[in-house]
């Protein structure tokens, strides 16, 4: 058994990288200590434990806020039930999920016949079950100081890098260059908040390296 804090949980479409346009049930975890400038999530990183709700406050949110609720995995898939989901696909986001032990959570959907994924910045080693899809967004350099780790790298499903300039595909070539990454992972970049730089040099560089392009779909279409 496992705690783990859920700022949100709520069913859409998955907008990015390998899955993009199949449903899915998003549960975002509430704490993040990398601190990328860009990120659309802030009101996840804080853990204080004055945010801490009770769930249905936290599921019937209908704006970012910090609150949480703490729940494990039995809770959780019994929410999915109460909830009346009806996606077969888990994602597993945050903030860093990777920051909690989600073998049990993993392990418990898995069992049950769901496809799990996890999205994380790569800067926490991963605990989730074997066949869970690893999509790793690698955070370089960020504020939090954190490094990517090789264990995340060996890994990854997919890598789905964010750039809006030269650096982070330079950065990009840099990890994928580091021995344990796994040679198989699927390559997506995915432009930094739609900006039209990021998406021309994120096309051309897909053209050219053949790699692919994940687009934030999602937003373009209105939903969270
Ligand atoms: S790793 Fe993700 S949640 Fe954390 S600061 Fe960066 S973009 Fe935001």
């Amino acid at each position: 058994m496992s705690v783990l804090k859920v700022n949100e949980m709520f069913e859409t479409i998955q907008g990015e990288g390998f899955y993009t346009g199949l449903p899915a049930i998003f549960i975002r975890l509430q704490g993040c200590p990398v601190g990328c400038p860009w990120c659309d999530t802030k009101h996840t990183w804080t853990l204080d434990p004055a945010f801490q709700t009770d769930t249905q406050q936290v599921l019937a949110k209908t704006s970012d806020s910090e609150q949480y609720f703490s729940a494990d995995e039995h809770k959780l898939l019994s929410l999915f039930e109460q909830q009346q989901y009806h996606a077969r696909h888990v994602v597993i986001t945050g903030g860093e999920p990777a920051m909690y032990d989600l073998i049990p959570l993993t392990s418990l959907l898995i069992d049950k016949g769901y496809c799990v994924q996890i999205e994380t910045s790569g800067t926490f080693e991963i605990q989730a079950h074997p066949d869970t899809w690893v999509t790793l967004s690698p955070k370089v350099d960020m504020k939090g100081g954190y490094d990517v780790l090789d264990q995340p790298l060996k890994l990854a499903n997919e890598i789905k890098h964010p750039v809006a300039m030269q650096k982070h595909i330079d950065e990009l070539d840099t990890l994928l260059a580091r021995p344990v990454t796994n040679p198989e992972a699927m390559v997506y970049l995915q432009p930094i908040s739609q900006q039209r730089r990021a998406t021309e040099l994120a096309v051309n560089t897909c053209i050219n390296r053949n790699w692919r392009l994940s687009l934030q779909t999602h937003k373009f279409i209105g939903i969270d």
